[in-house]
């Protein structure tokens, strides 16, 4: 059967009292998303997360904030109700670490993405947007250090990460069928590896560069200076400053062309985690006695992001060097561990 291609219907353009929701807002990307908003001079934010107030990384002045499980139907029509934008970032997620040994929770997302969307669009919200994630990719591309930049159509033939990325592909099929059955502009973004402040920094949900940079601090605080790398550090990433993220994550939800479209927010700036390791080394002026965990959990070989289409569409990319983006972090992590050993109370982002 032929489907009819969905008409798209211009929309009025967001006003600054529209209400903007966005989940997962305790977090590292959502709660520096709302801060974005926030700060662009939009008055009705709703910012939604499950975990107790006083757990959330950023706390943005004059939004409303609602400790809520968006696994939960009822919770997300609350949620929802009189949205005109939704953000859905809620996921229950982390690096390698989590990821490969928690494939059960991040599996259960599923239940977010699902609630979420039908709420949004039973609220009559005018456009929502998703975070996927590069690990919805097929993984046997993935397999050479050395590998291409993943482009958009490489998700299929699917063979996506275990668990986390599964649960991505099929929000992802989800957001595209509320467009082309229903109507609802959805919008999908696979983001690359974002890092930035206010991101987790310890207790086992960490990303390679917050943890590289609190084991080099740890290091240097104890005069220790050794560490503990997991695989062989030849495994290559690209690494997203988070102030590129939220931008992204605005022109993306903003541009009709992509209506139901995933589209990569990464960096194309593709580093090895030993090359990673030696930024951090540079920013701290130090140099590691390094050691290698080769049983520790490291994801795919290689993974790089192709910003082809988005330059195309947005003309635009995420441009923050590592450099720049690593040495801001890292200062922000000093402050959180020297805060915290002072025993003041600090979130783990
Ligand atoms: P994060 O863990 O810092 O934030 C996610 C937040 O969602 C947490 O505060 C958590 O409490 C909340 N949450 C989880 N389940 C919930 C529920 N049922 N109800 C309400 N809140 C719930 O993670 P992040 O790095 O900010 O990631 C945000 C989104 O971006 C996620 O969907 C993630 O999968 C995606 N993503 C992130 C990266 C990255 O590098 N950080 C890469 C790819 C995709």
């Amino acid at each position: 059967m032929q489907e009819q291609k969905r008409v798209v219907e211009k929309d009025a353009p967001l006003r600054m009292d529209d209400l903007i929701v966005i989940t997962g807002a305790g977090g590292f990307i959502a709660g520096n998303l709302v801060r974005y908003f926030a700060n662009k001079g939009f008055t009705r934010i709703r910012a939604v997360d499950k975990k107790p107030l006083y757990e959330w990384y950023l706390h943005v002045p004059g939004v409303e904030n609602l400790c809520l499980d968006v696994s939960r139907e009822a919770n997300c029509q609350r949620v929802c109700e009189g949205a005109v934008e939704v953000y859905n970032l809620a996921a229950d997620m982390g690096g390698m670490g989590f990821i490969e040994r928690f494939r059960v929770e991040c599996l259960r997302s599923i239940l977010i993405n699902t609630h979420m969307v039908e709420a949004a669009y039973q609220a009559g919200a005018r456009r929502y947007f998703y975070a996927s994630s590069a690990c919805a990719y097929n993984t046997l591309l993935q397999e050479d250090p050395n590998v291409r930049a993943l482009k958009e159509t490489d998700a299929y033939p699917a063979m996506a990460e275990r668990g986390y990325g599964w649960e991505k592909l099929i929000s992802e099929q989800f957001c595209q069928e509320y467009w082309h059955e229903r109507g609802l502009k959805t919008f999908i973004a696979r983001f690359h590896n974002v890092y930035g402040p206010h991101g987790t920094w310890d207790g086992g949900r960490e990303k390679a560069p917050a943890a590289i940079s609190r084991k080099v601090i740890e290091a240097l605080d104890k005069n220790d200076l050794r560490i503990n790398i997991w695989g062989n550090g030849e495994q290559t990433r690209s690494f997203m400053y988070i102030d590129d993220c939220v931008q992204g994550i605005d022109k993306i939800t903003h541009c009709d062309e992509l209506i139901a479209t995933p589209i990569n927010l990464g960096s194309s700036e593709m580093v090895s985690i030993n090359t990673l390791v030696s930024k951090v080394e540079k920013i701290a002026g130090v140099t590691m006695q390094r050691s290698y965990d080769l049983d520790a959990p490291q994801g795919v070989a290689g993974r790089n992001s192709d910003n082809t289409f988005i330059q195309q569409v947005l003309h635009w990319e995420p441009n923050t060097s590592l450099d720049q983006g690593m040495a801001v972090t890292y200062a922000w992590i000093k402050e959180q561990y020297q805060k915290r050993k002072a025993g003041e109370r600090v979130g783990m982002g």
